[in-house]
């Protein structure tokens, strides 16, 4: 049973402190995907009492959120899910930019409601900031969208504290979406401290660091076609070692004081960062779903988290950010 989760006042659902993740189920960027797989792996994580889902339109160019509408369109799910999805990422010719254009995201809503089959998404997040645009026209047109009952609760992903201040003073603003792991923590100089202070829903995103911290990733693994981890700087050489051997490590920490696996002690360090803070986790197939139960029903201490921090000191003598990812601007 999946006890811990985070009301928003908007949204009827309660949505719950770990997320499925779907980008690799949009087929790109992953080394290819199973639609069928991924459709078993989303009812599975609906059944197993998992609210929130996280997609996107650029995931797989469409496909990850036609692939989530027909998931959750079978046995009533829809209506016990928190559908989460993105918008102002633009794509031609395989090419994506960021437009937070009102036109852009007039046109998107209703591709991205046909495609999810529902009539309405529970939060809607800006991809990315994109600077071409005031941040005030792009608040104003989610907030139209919200008045016309499209859309439920507003969010933002890879926004700074300075443009959630901005986005706040002409619309709410419910929740963001950073990169936030044990070896991503780029956001708690600021983005983190203004989330927390201003109680806005934290859907971090990246939560295992792309499989590093699920406890089964190993140098002998080998990514194969378009894997966006061919060219992730964490697993090169000489940084996949240290990242490696930083895991082993904290998964030695989480079984002798805690008798967890990594997975869980990992999603764990993120929702006790704060109460509202969830985990997305980015799981392929329903069996990598097993360890959801395990991150629920104790909590991490202060010494936890200085443990964490004194392996990380001893480990990574190159950290390296998730910054790979960000999509160019217009
Ligand atoms: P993630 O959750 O850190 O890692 C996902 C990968 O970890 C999976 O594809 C799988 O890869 C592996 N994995 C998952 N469960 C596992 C298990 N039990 N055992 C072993 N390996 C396991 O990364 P993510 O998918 O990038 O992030 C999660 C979600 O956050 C995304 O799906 C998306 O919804 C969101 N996101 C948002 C943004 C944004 O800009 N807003 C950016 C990135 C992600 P293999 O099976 O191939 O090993």
């Amino acid at each position: 049973m999946i006890t811990e989760k985070i009301s928003c006042d908007e949204i009827p659902t309660p949505i719950t402190r770990i997320g499925l993740g779907t980008w690799a189920m949009g087929g790109a960027m992953w080394g290819g995907t199973d639609d069928l797989e991924s459709i078993e792996t989303i009812q599975h994580a609906v059944d197993a009492g998992i609210t929130l889902i996280d997609t996107a339109p650029v995931y797989g160019f469409g496909h990850s959120e036609e692939v989530v509408g027909q998931a959750l369109a079978e046995g009533g799910r829809r209506d016990k899910t928190v559908l989460a999805t993105k918008v102002a990422l633009e794509w031609a010719d395989g090419k994506v930019h960021r437009n937070s254009s009102p036109k852009r995201i007039r046109k998107e809503v209703e591709d991205s409601l046909r495609r999810l089959r529902t009539d309405r998404i529970d939060i809607y997040q800006i991809h990315w900031p994109d600077s071409s645009v005031p941040i005030e026209e792009t608040a104003e047109a989610l907030l139209r969208l919200q008045r016309e009952g499209k859309v439920l609760a507003l969010g933002v992903s890879n926004f700074s504290a300075q443009q959630m201040e901005a986005w706040s003073s002409v619309a709410p603003l419910h929740t963001t979406q950073p990169p936030y792991n044990i070896f991503e923590r780029e956001i708690e100089s600021d983005i983190l401290p203004y989330a927390l202070e201003h109680k806005l829903i934290v859907l971090s995103y990246g939560a295992i660091c792309r499989g590093l911290l699920s406890g089964k990733m190993s140098r002998a693994r080998k990514f194969q076609g378009d894997d966006l981890r061919l060219k992730d700087p964490k697993f090169l050489e000489p940084r996949l070692s240290q990242y490696l051997s930083a895991a082993d490590l904290l998964a030695q920490h989480a079984q002798a004081n805690y008798g967890k696996s990594l997975l869980a002690f990992a999603i764990r360090w993120i929702l006790d960062r704060g109460e509202t803070m969830a985990a997305l986790w980015g799981a392929r197939n329903p069996s990598q779903l097993d360890e959801v139960e395990e991150a629920f029903g104790w909590k991490l201490s202060a010494d936890d988290y200085a443990a964490v921090d004194g392996i990380l000191r001893k480990t990574i003598r190159d950290p390296v950010g998730p910054e790979f990812m960000a999509p160019p601007v217009r």
